[in-house]
């Protein structure tokens, strides 16, 4: 079953409305006919199992059948910073980590960050990343939408680290902990999962600068391995991800 993101204001306990691109998709991808099922979310707290029942040109109007709180929101809220990586990848990491169920992409930039960083292209890239963070989230399913932040400088990343719940800094060398030791004992301390919010910061193709390690650990983030082998950069944050959501019990089982 499809499912769209409408404005809150496109929902209500009688119907949902669909419009632009969304409308073009239902009515000419995926040829929707009056009848079918749809789902439609208002992105925020309202998600509708609804039937079509009108099709126009750039607007489609589905009935409501049932409306309910979202149900496929982590209750953990899982920020992936991710090091800019080369060519496509930031596209790969913000893809399947809406799929997987991380509710935040920072990308920034560290020391070894290879690829350049041209501002005047910013504003279309991060568009584009926004809108491969929607469609991923209709395609999953998901309550709403996860955000994509314009990208930090790694002085920036590490102030805003202290606003997570628990901070971790994914490092391959021996010196850290094991990710689920570490996140076993802040969400102890937290006493439960629920609303807690976790970043995970990964590093570049060349990884973090000792330098760097030392001034996350003073900014508060604990190191992490994610086990015995080296990912690559766009693997580790999927990884780390789908840890911390099945240790926090929303990998289904
Ligand atoms: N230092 C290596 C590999 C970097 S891997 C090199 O020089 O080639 C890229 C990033 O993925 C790292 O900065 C780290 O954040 C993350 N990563 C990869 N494997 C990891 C592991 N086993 N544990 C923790 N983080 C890992």
């Amino acid at each position: 079953m499809q499912k769209y993101f409408v404005p809150p204001e496109q929902l209500t306990e009688a119907e949902a409305v669909i419009t632009g691109e969304d409308a073009h998709h239902l009515a000419n991808v995926m040829r929707a006919r009056v009848g079918d099922s749809i789902k439609v979310s208002d992105g925020a707290t309202r998600e509708a199992t609804a039937t079509v029942a009108e099709i126009a040109k750039n607007r489609i109007v589905a009935r409501v059948d049932e409306l309910h709180p979202p149900t496929a929101e982590p209750a953990i809220r899982v920020t992936i910073a991710q090091s800019l990586p080369k060519g496509d990848k930031m596209e790969t990491v913000i893809q399947k980590g809406t799929e997987i169920g991380a509710v935040r992409f920072v990308p920034f930039v560290s020391e070894r960050t290879v690829v350049a960083y041209d501002a005047k292209k910013e504003t279309k890239r991060l568009e584009r990343w926004q809108k491969i963070a929607k469609e991923a989230a209709e395609q999953a399913h998901r309550g709403r939408v996860p955000e994509v932040e314009a990208p930090l400088a790694w002085k920036q990343l590490l102030q805003a680290a202290g606003e997570a719940d628990a901070a971790f800094f994914c490092y391959e060398k021996e010196a850290g902990s094991m990710l689920r030791t570490a996140l076993r004992s802040a969400i102890a301390s937290r006493g439960g999962t629920d609303g807690m919010r976790v970043l995970l910061i990964v590093g570049p193709e060349g990884g973090f600068t000792e330098r760097e390690a030392q001034e996350a650990e003073q900014a508060g983030c604990v190191p992490v391995k994610l086990g015995a082998r080296i990912l690559r950069t766009e693997t580790a944050g999927m990884v780390g991800l789908a840890c911390v959501l099945y240790e926090a019990g929303e990998m289904g089982g």
